[in-house]
């Protein structure tokens, strides 16, 4: 399969993701019964992931997507990302954030410091995917999918440069 420049072998099926779900989301529902969790789903990765697990939660809950933008400001150095759409209170919630993968760590550690001033009861982290030779930054991930290699992946919600996202399986680029 190949996807721009890049040629693409399958790595993970959409039936070991069904079934991965439904042991996250047996976890959930247990984990979390009495809890009241808000999924706050970060965008765009981790659309279909969150849709799918979602329908698996059987405790009420809600769901709410917010996206991390980024961009350089003029004259200085760095990236600064900016937390767009979260229009819940999340004051006292139990909060638990879905990501797609976990790589560096970066993206997460800003969003929880941004949520460290909120006000929020407890913040857990559900990610499908980690990448823990990548991961710089320690940050607790209580719900993880699958460990993987440091291999960029491709498809169930992840792109590469825009595309791949509609595929039902996940792969990995072929080196
Ligand atoms: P981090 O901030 O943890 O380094 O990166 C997290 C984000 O980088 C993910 O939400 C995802 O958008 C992107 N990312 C990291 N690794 C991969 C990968 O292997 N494939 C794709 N498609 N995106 C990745």
């Amino acid at each position: 399969m190949q996807i721009h420049d890049q040629k693409f072998e399958i790595f993970i099926s959409s039936e070991q993701i069904r079934k991965k779900i439904n042991e996250i989301a047996l976890r959930i529902n247990r984990d979390y019964a009495d809890a009241n969790p808000l999924f706050l789903s970060i965008l765009n990765g981790a659309f279909i992931f969150t849709a799918d697990l979602f329908r698996e939660i059987i405790i009420p809950a809600e769901v709410s997507f917010i996206k991390l933008k980024s961009y350089r400001r003029m004259e200085t150095s760095g990236k600064v990302k900016e937390l767009l759409g979260l229009e819940h209170n999340i004051f006292n919630r139990n909060i638990v954030i879905v990501e797609d993968i976990v790589d560096t760590g970066k993206t997460l550690n800003h969003i929880l410091d941004e949520f460290a001033e909120l006000g929020a009861k407890s913040i857990e982290i559900l990610t499908l995917l980690h990448k823990p030779d990548a991961t710089i930054n320690h940050i607790n991930l209580k719900y993880v999918g699958f460990e993987i290699p440091n291999d960029f992946v491709v498809g169930y919600g992840l792109d590469y440069d825009g595309y791949g996202r509609n595929l039902k399986d996940l792969y990995k680029v072929v080196n």
